[in-house]
């Protein structure tokens, strides 16, 4: 028997779960290590006590405190479940079959997948030598079939960044009608030199196509309950609704990040820790001889060229599970000193090995 499912998602990969094990030290998906605050938990805990009654479909609390703390309207916000989501759902507000989704390669891998199944061509332009977005070769491969243009900035999995002159100047280049998402994923662990700072929310002023994306699973360890959020144009949050999944940020998250937002200062002020402890690793894995970017996020990106898959099954062994990305290198989440110190030791390890 066959079914009438569509024949081009057949070479879709199958999603495979990353392998784990009791006491496996898990520095594979970029989540903090923390379990959410008390005040956090307790919002949770309220909301699981309403859980017979659907969820805000309108998000009304949740977009009010983001438009209060960003500075902008609430008709410029929409939550989704995850950001993922609002990358798949800015995809089917723009992109028909043969229309093209640009974006940087190697990337969040969310892109490449969601633009398929949208049925759409996805055009991954290279990153530069230094494993940066090549914003001008992007620039360049716009056509009249471009429909939405991300930039993962810190791109996800190398952890750089663009300059913000040459952002703002491909922002020149493209033309008004095409939307660019800027993803921010990993916003709160920047620390952005002169030339690469800019404002996200200011730079919307100059170009209304911008989209902002955000969320609550990385800084703020809300991971598991699915929750993040786009700035942009009220045309197209307006669009954005219409293809909202009713109902799928789910109670619980939406309060859980409201109470996140309330303790902003000090979930913020853990992530200064984690870059002491970005900067620390970086420097003694190239100490050891690994060739790693700068990161500006909560991961570290090691080139390991041919050797990845092998690095990444002997770091499994040595009970730390990483992300491998076969051929090319390995994404490691940084966390804090004990749990970090696990991977340094395994890596010092390789790295002498004979
Ligand atoms: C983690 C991540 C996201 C956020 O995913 P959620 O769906 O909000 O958990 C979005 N973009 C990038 C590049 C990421 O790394």
């Amino acid at each position: 028997m066959t079914l009438s499912i569509r024949p081009d998602l057949d070479d879709l990969p199958v999603y495979v779960p990353g392998k784990t094990f009791p006491g496996a030290i898990k520095l594979a998906s970029n989540e903090v290590t923390e379990g959410p605050l008390p005040s956090v938990r307790d919002a949770i805990a309220e909301a699981a006590s309403n859980a017979n009654r659907y969820p805000d479909n309108g998000m009304v609390a949740l977009t009010g405190e983001l438009a209060k703390s960003l500075g902008v309207t609430e008709d410029e916000i929409q939550v989704g479940c995850g950001s993922v989501t609002l990358c798949q759902n800015l995809i089917t507000i723009t992109a028909q079959v043969g229309d093209e989704v640009l974006f940087g390669w190697r990337s969040f891998e969310t892109y490449p997948l969601a633009t398929r199944v949208a049925g759409a061509t996805p055009v991954q332009i290279p990153l530069t030598e230094d494993l940066v977005y090549d914003l001008d070769a992007m620039a360049a491969a716009i056509t009249d079939r471009t429909r939405l243009i991300f930039v993962c900035n810190a791109n996800n999995p190398t952890g750089t960044v663009v300059d913000a002159a040459d952002l703002v100047a491909f922002l020149r280049k493209v033309p008004s009608h095409i939307i660019v998402a800027l993803d921010e994923a990993y916003f709160e662990y920047n620390r952005l030199t002169p030339e690469q700072a800019y404002d996200a929310i200011e730079l919307r002023k100059e170009f209304p196509n911008l989209v902002v994306l955000r969320t609550f699973s990385k800084a703020y360890g809300l991971a598991g309950l699915r929750v993040g959020y786009a700035v942009a144009d009220p045309t197209v949050i307006t669009a954005l609704g219409k293809v909202h999944i009713p109902f799928s940020v789910n109670s619980l998250a939406q309060s859980a990040a409201v109470a996140c937002l309330a303790a902003g200062d000090e979930l913020l002020a853990r992530t200064d820790a984690v870059v002491a402890e970005r900067e620390r690793m970086t420097a003694e894995l190239r100490t050891l001889g690994y060739r790693v970017p700068d990161s500006q996020t909560n991961f570290v990106w090691i080139e390991l060229g041919d050797d990845t898959t092998e690095f990444a099954a002997a770091c499994v062994a040595a009970g730390v599970v990483i992300r491998p990305f076969a051929g090319d290198g390995a994404r490691v989440t940084v966390t804090h000193r004990q749990e970090n110190d696990a991977f340094l030791a395994f890596a010092r390890r390789w790295a002498a090995r004979g």
